[in-house]
């Protein structure tokens, strides 16, 4: 076990203060990253106090052998982002490819701003100069699994954050 489900409630009730306190009333419209995103999406959201829409968005990464991976949308949201303020919720940044690519697509829709929180960033793999705004935990470069994140769509639904045996 890497981090334990009791450290990560910690954590995530830490970051929904710190945005709830940026935002104030203002409403935001909440992006989360299918799939891995959505028990953090789950949690996070509980314990936001300005007033939320929920949007879900998908994408898939090739990264190949090729050193340009490259992302393409698998869902998009349901509706304009137009004017709004939009916090986007990824599981992880890793290479930075998909958030750069998320952060530029949905820049493009004229949105009012776009803030990222991520629950875990691997700044190691990093192929691409990318930030998220709100970070849960900084990890070392291991595959991780649980909380939403998965090895061949398994492992999701364990509650603390596992690191895959080799
Ligand atoms: P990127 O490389 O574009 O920053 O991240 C793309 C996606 O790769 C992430 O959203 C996540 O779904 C997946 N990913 C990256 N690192 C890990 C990891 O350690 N474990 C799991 N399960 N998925 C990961």
């Amino acid at each position: 076990m890497l981090i334990s489900s009791a450290d990560i409630n910690r954590r995530v009730k830490e970051l929904a203060v710190q945005i709830s306190a940026e935002y104030g009333q203002r409403p935001v419209v909440l992006v989360g990253v299918l799939k891995g995103s959505f028990i953090f999406m789950a949690d996070l959201v509980r314990h936001l106090t300005c007033p939320v829409r929920i949007e879900f968005i998908g994408t898939k990464s090739y990264s190949g052998s090729s050193s340009s991976g490259e992302v393409q949308l698998t869902k998009d949201l349901d509706k304009p982002i137009q004017g709004e303020d939009v916090l986007l919720v990824e599981d992880i940044v890793d290479t930075g490819l998909t958030l750069n690519y998320l952060q530029h697509m949905l820049a493009q829709r004229g949105p009012l701003s776009i803030r990222t929180v991520a629950f875990l960033d691997k700044p190691s793999r990093r192929r691409i100069e990318v930030q998220a705004d709100y970070v849960g935990f900084v990890i070392e470069d291991r595959f991780v699994v649980g909380y939403g994140l998965d090895f061949d769509q398994k492992y999701r639904n364990l509650s603390d954050l596992c690191v895959l045996a080799a």
